[in-house]
């Protein structure tokens, strides 16, 4: 019989923890009770008399690999990145989702539209509490989805409240034991690739809380931090500048302090080893690869988020923000732009749409809609476009990605392999 034991000497005794908190939530949703995290951010026994043995939270944990094979042939997971059936990078059309975010603020603009058209009743985001640290919540109405948008310092909590310990780590699947008691039904889910790996396992074996997900939106992960006092001063001496000056932090290919003034340093991942989490070295996932969709800012430019389509769900999810919510790169519609040219090619793209839409339906991954009963007059409408308007709309398809996101796709295929090659190392170390 396995039970917690198990991921003691298995994965907390060589620091391999990643925190995910997937065996505290499961034996807690259940409620055997027998778990719960810790102060220092573990998880540990709370009543080991409650233990059953049921050996679910061994089994479910990113670090055992019993259910690798499964999560592979439930994503459709391939080598390199897992997954990808299409690049994108955009941005949120709304400038107050934009103004906030992190990059392209494509998460939050696709979660606001989600639950606007009531695909969810809330979602597990990251709200901050303090000049780094992040808490997980389930937020269910747009201002909380608003308010755990980006990557801000909020100076109102200061800095001498959370002054003995930083980390940017968020334990979001603890949150979804909130998603019943609040009654809520379907939430989407953000978060790093390690939870995703866990929510997979938890899905394959269908137990609860993952039955109250309804998608998982994954953000590309170089590595979490944790770090105290004495560190936090001594990054401000390697970056060159001080907190107090600080008005947001983001991580694409090396760590970005924006100030207040408008300037912005940079600090290669590198040097930042020394306050790197220690299960983050024992990581091979870069870009979430077991998401439904998966973002990043690498390979995008400044204020553009790169989006991987990588399930059915997620495409459908980002074929309905395409267009509405979100603006791709190069594509953005000007004032002026707006000619006969610029309608066609919309409603083109507004007729692709609706027929993948249909396509959707009839093959039952549509839990909305149904098939379009203007589905033939849908396809005439575009042949006639096309044939007027011959190469308007090239859609994105694996043969046709246009250069910019094609060269995202390599630099995210070669974080990937950098990040497996680092990972393959340290366990060789590790024994
Ligand atoms: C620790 C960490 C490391 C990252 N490393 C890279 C990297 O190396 N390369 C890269 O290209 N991108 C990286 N990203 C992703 C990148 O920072 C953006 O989150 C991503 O591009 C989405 O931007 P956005 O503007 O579309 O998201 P937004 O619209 O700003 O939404 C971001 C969402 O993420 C949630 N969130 C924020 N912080 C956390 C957290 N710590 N844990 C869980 N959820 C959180 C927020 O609640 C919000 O819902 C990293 C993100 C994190 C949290
Ligand atoms: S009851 Fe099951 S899930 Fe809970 S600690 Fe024991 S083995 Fe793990
Ligand atoms: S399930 Fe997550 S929190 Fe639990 S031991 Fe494994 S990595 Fe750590
Ligand atoms: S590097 Fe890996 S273990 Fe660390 S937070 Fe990111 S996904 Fe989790």
């Amino acid at each position: 019989m396995r039970s917690f034991e198990n991921l003691i000497q298995d994965v907390q005794n060589k620091n391999l923890c990643h925190r995910c908190g997937g065996c505290v939530t499961f034996c807690t949703a259940i409620n055997y009770g027998a778990l719960e995290m810790k102060s220092n951010g573990f998880p540990g026994y709370k009543d080991k008399e409650k233990c059953i043995e049921c050996g679910i939270c061994h089994i479910l944990c990113p670090e055992i690999n019993d259910l690798n094979d499964e999560i592979v042939k439930q994503t459709g997971w391939s080598a390199p990145a897992g997954r990808i059936i299409s690049t994108n990078i955009v941005r949120a059309r709304d400038r107050q989702v934009l103004d906030r975010a992190t990059d392209g603020g494509a998460v939050t603009a696709i979660l606001l539209h989600l639950l606007e058209t009531g695909r969810i009743d809330g979602a597990i985001v990251s709200k901050h509490v303090g000049l780094f640290n992040r808490e997980p919540c389930l937020a269910s109405t747009k201002e909380d989805i608003l308010d755990a948008c980006g990557s801000f310092f909020d100076a109102s909590h200061g800095m001498v409240l959370y002054s003995e310990h930083y980390s940017t780590y968020s334990p979001s699947i603890q949150a979804l034991g909130m998603v019943k008691k609040h009654g809520a039904r379907k939430v989407a889910f953000v978060g790093t690739p390690c939870q995703i790996i866990t929510l997979r396992k938890m899905q394959v074996l269908g137990v609860v809380p993952a039955d109250s997900i309804y998608c998982i939106l994954g953000l590309f992960c170089s590595g979490n931090f944790a770090f105290d006092d004495n560190s936090r001063m001594r990054l401000e001496k390697i970056g060159d500048f001080k907190w107090s000056d600080v008005k947001k932090i983001n991580i694409k290919g090396k760590l970005y302090v924006y100030l207040n003034n408008g300037v912005i340093h940079t600090l290669p991942l590198d040097e930042l080893d020394f306050i790197k989490r220690d299960a983050c070295r024992y990581c091979a996932d870069y870009s979430a690869e077991f998401a439904d969709l998966s973002f990043g800012g690498i390979g995008a430019e400044e204020g553009w988020t790169t989006v991987l389509t990588r399930t059915p769900l997620g495409m459908k999810i980002f074929d309905a923000a395409d267009g509405s919510v979100l603006e791709k790169y190069g594509q953005e519609t000007q004032p002026q732009d707006q000619g006969e040219e610029q309608l066609a090619r919309n409603r083109i793209r507004k007729l692709h749409q609706l027929i993948r839409h249909h396509k959707y339906a009839q093959l039952g991954i549509d839990d909305q809609g149904a098939a379009d009963p203007e589905y033939d007059k849908l396809v005439q409408e575009l042949k006639e476009l096309e044939d007027k308007y011959p190469g308007l709309e090239n859609l994105p398809g694996q043969s046709e990605i246009p250069n910019y996101t094609r060269k995202a796709l390599n630099r995210i295929i070669e974080k990937s392999a950098e990040k497996t090659k680092l990972c393959v190392e340290h366990r060789i170390e590790l024994g």
